[in-house]
């Protein structure tokens, strides 16, 4: 995975640190064109999972467009050289301030959550004097197998406009003069590495449509969200997820109207494996059951594994002695504060490197100051 020169090139450098591939975010980038784009979707980058500059500027060139959860991300797109027709604004909690910069910058579409949210959206645009592009996200209580916490699209979820409440908000977008909708909108989760949850998605929209449809709708977009998942436990198996297999199951399962645009807003997928996060080794700790690798990174580096459970693939850079069994934490003072249990890596000894695979979405964006820390710097090559 990485060079000896590389490796040299690392030792020099100051730990932990991020560490961006661009050759092959370019690679994952040419695959959303040839089986995306080129087949006249519209694919927006869920700028939350990585908003740093190099990264957006080749997701820029490759022309894909942004989606946001926030107003700073919709300045953040803008300042990066997104055009605001290319932006879409998703959020359970958008706040007067955010909604007034999209209105501002005229953006592609409020992804709104709530019918709440619509009659917010509607006062400020009218007040503005503009109308507001609009798409609603539906919660279509489509179960998408992956960890609770990044599960999205159940009833028991915060998002979405739950769909018992479809004659209210038929009524709603009727009466609300200041909003003009465009679409419905989808996101069922993320890391999901299994196509079902999204033929399910599939079948759930083409019925969804038919609804608005028949209350006198004309849906200008399909939105169906981003979530697919990439492969953690072998990254260089799997570099590039497979978005053929991807964009097929819709493009045979979706019922999509002429003239009808189809959106995504893919996050993980684009960036997930672009990324690693590299960290020495400060001590190597003599355990009861098992030896700890104590590393200069943590959970404020990386806090997916104390969050949600996940596992990131640990490779040794600079040692390949015989293996030996480690637990390898952080220095956090948190027990959760660990990325692997029990796993069988070369002898470590204090100053080897090592590297955390898959690290390039929700990595270095979900970094923290605990316990007063540094923000780390990234590289890219
Ligand atoms: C986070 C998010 C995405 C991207 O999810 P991935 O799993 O990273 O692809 C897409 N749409 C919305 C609304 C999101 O909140």
């Amino acid at each position: 995975m990485f060079t000896k020169d590389q490796i040299r090139h690392f030792q020099s450098l100051k730990t932990p640190f991020y560490y961006y591939d661009l050759k092959l975010l370019d690679q994952s980038l040419e695959e959303v064109k040839k089986h995306g784009l080129s087949r006249g979707y519209h694919i927006h980058f869920a700028i939350k999972a990585n908003f740093n500059a190099e990264i957006l500027e080749r997701i820029r060139q490759a022309g894909l467009g942004i989606d946001c959860v926030s107003g700073a991300e919709i300045i953040r797109a803008l300042e990066c050289g997104f055009r605001p027709d290319q932006i879409a604004f998703a959020g359970v909690g958008k706040t007067d301030e955010e909604i007034l910069i999209g209105l501002n910058h005229n953006i592609y579409s409020f992804n709104c959550e709530s019918l709440e949210e619509l009659r917010v959206l509607n006062e400020l645009a009218n007040r503005e004097g503009k109308v507001a592009n609009v798409a609603v996200r539906l919660n279509p209580n489509v179960e998408a197998k992956t960890h609770k916490y990044i599960t999205t699209g159940l009833h028991e979820n915060k998002f979405g406009i739950s769909t018992d409440k479809l004659p209210q908000l038929f009524r709603l977008l009727h009466d609300l003069k200041s909003i003009r909708l465009m679409g419905i909108h989808f996101h069922i989760g993320s890391q999901i590495r299994d196509l079902e949850p999204f033929r399910q998605l599939c079948l759930r929209t083409n019925e969804l449509q038919k609804e608005f449809e028949a209350e006198g709708f004309h849906l200008q977009h399909l939105n169906l969200g981003g979530g697919y998942g990439i492969n953690y436990e072998d990254p260089d198996l799997e570099p590039i997820p497979d978005f053929k297999a991807f964009f097929d199951l819709f493009s045979e399962h979706l019922d999509h109207r002429d003239d009808q645009q189809i959106h995504f807003e893919l996050g993980r997928s684009v960036v997930g494996q672009c990324g690693s996060l590299i960290s020495r080794v400060l001590y190597v700790k003599e355990g009861v059951a098992t030896d700890f690798a104590i590393l200069d990174a943590g959970m404020t580096e990386l806090i997916r594994p104390a969050l949600y459970q996940a596992s990131h693939r640990v490779d040794v850079l600079t040692s390949s002695k015989p293996e030996k069994t480690y637990d390898v934490v952080g220095p956090i003072c948190e027990s959760s504060d660990t990325f692997q249990r029990g796993i069988r890596l070369p002898e470590l000894q204090r100053g080897d490197l090592v590297a955390i695979r898959s690290a390039g979405a929700y990595g270095e964006v979900m970094s923290s100051g605990f316990n007063l820390r540094e923000r780390v710097k990234s590289y890219y090559s």
